[in-house]
C-alpha cells in the first residue's frame, strides 16, 4: 500500500504518461516485471470472463499472487472452474480470501444478511477480507471492462484508489475481443455461462439473464445495488 497520497498521485501520473495507449499484455508485462515486481497481485472471481486475464497473467508470471474471494456463497461450478483453470494455466499462488467463521457467526448467524442488507453482506464477505489481503501489496490488477457500463464506462487502464495503483488491462477491450481471446488461447468456458448467469458472484444474488442482455443486470436484481464495494469507498473504510 502506498501510504502517502502525494506519492500515489505522482506514481499514477508517471505511469499513465509512460504507458499511455497500451492495454492487455503490452501494459501488464512491464507493470508486473518492472514497476511493481513482487508488490502486485491479481484479484479474480474466476467468473465467466476471468480466464482471459488469468491466461495473460500466467503467460507473464504464473507465480504472481492471485487473490480469490470465497464468500461462502459461491456456485460450486465456480469453485470447480477455479480448480480447472489453476491446473490448466499452471497458476502457482492462488490465495483464497474469506471472512473468518467467527465474523460470519456474529454478523450473519442465519446466513440471510444478503437479503436484509446486501452492502453489509458484501462488506463482511468480500470487502473486509480483500482489504486485509491487499495490504501487503502496492498495486492490484482487476478484470473490469468499460463495456460493462455503469461506473466502469469511463474506466482508465491505470488508476489510483484507496492507497493502491490499480491496473485494468482489459478496460478498453470489447466483448467481441474477450470472446476472441477465449478462442485464441483455447480457454474453457465457465459451466454457468451457457445458462446465462452473470460473470461471477454468489448464487444468492445472481439470476439468469436473457440471451443478448447485459450480463451484469443479473446481479442484485430488484435492488439499486450494482457493485460489491471492493472498487469504491467501502474498501477504504475496511483498510
Ligand atoms: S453478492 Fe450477495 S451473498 Fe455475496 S457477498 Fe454480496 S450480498 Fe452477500
Amino acid at each position: 500500500m502506498l501510504d502517502q497520497p502525494l506519492t500515489l498521485a505522482r506514481r499514477l501520473e508517471t505511469l499513465s504518461e509512460q504507458y499511455r495507449g497500451l492495454h492487455g499484455e503490452a501494459l501488464l508485462r512491464p507493470i508486473v516485471e518492472r514497476e511493481f515486481k513482487g508488490r502486485i497481485a491479481l484479484v479474480s472471481s474466476f467468473g465467466t470472463e476471468s480466464a482471459v486475464l488469468l491466461q495473460m497473467v500466467a503467460a507473464i508470471d504464473p507465480a504472481l499472487p492471485v487473490l480469490f474471494i470465497d464468500t461462502g456463497k459461491l456456485f460450486g461450478e465456480t469453485l470447480r472452474y477455479r480448480d480447472e483453470l489453476v491446473a490448466l494455466l499452471g497458476l502457482k499462488d492462488v490465495r483464497t480470501v474469506a471472512p473468518s467463521a467467527l465474523v460470519v457467526k456474529e454478523r450473519d448467524p442465519d446466513g440471510m444478511l444478503w437479503q436484509k442488507d446486501g452492502d453489509a453482506c458484501c462488506f463482511m464477505r468480500k470487502v473486509e477480507p480483500l482489504a486485509q489481503a491487499v495490504k501487503g501489496f502496492d498495486s492490484w490488477i482487476t478484470g473490469r471492462k468499460r463495456f460493462q457500463g455503469g461506473a466502469r464506462a469511463t474506466l482508465a487502464p491505470i488508476e489510483a484508489a484507496d492507497g493502491f495503483i490499480k491496473i485494468n488491462p482489459l478496460a478498453g477491450m470489447s466483448f467481441a475481443e474477450i470472446e476472441a481471446a477465449f478462442e485464441t488461447h483455447g480457454l474453457p468456458r465457465h459451466p454457468l455461462e451457457a445458462e446465462g448467469f452473470p460473470p461471477g458472484g454468489c448464487y444468492t444474488c445472481s439470476a439468469r439473464v436473457a440471451p443478448g442482455a447485459d450480463r451484469r443486470s443479473g446481479r442484485w436484481v430488484g435492488t439499486d445495488k450494482n457493485e460489491c464495494g471492493i472498487h469504491d469507498s467501502m474498501l477504504s473504510a475496511a483498510l
